[in-house]
């Protein structure tokens, strides 16, 4: 039964691409069979909060980063 749900959640991101008709990822803005263009639908302005998030921890991992270089640069000679 759980196997039947993820499976049809799975299917649920797929959707058919215009361009040649083969099941394509929802997120995906290029088919990988045909190169042809495609309308990400899983995109939605409602993302944007999740977004922000991403970008936050993105901009916290950079700051270590860059603060480990300068670490480095100081004690690390
Ligand atoms: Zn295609």
């Amino acid at each position: 039964m759980e196997r039947k749900r993820s499976r049809t959640a799975f299917e649920k991101h797929t959707v058919p691409c215009p361009h040649c008709g083969k099941a394509v990822l929802d997120h995906m803005t290029q088919c990988p069979f045909c190169s042809g263009k495609l309308e990400p639908a899983g995109y939605r302005p409602m993302d944007e909060k999740k977004r922000r998030r991403i970008q936050i921890i993105a901009n916290v991992i950079g700051f270590a980063a860059a603060a480990a270089v300068i670490l480095w640069l100081i004690f690390g000679r």
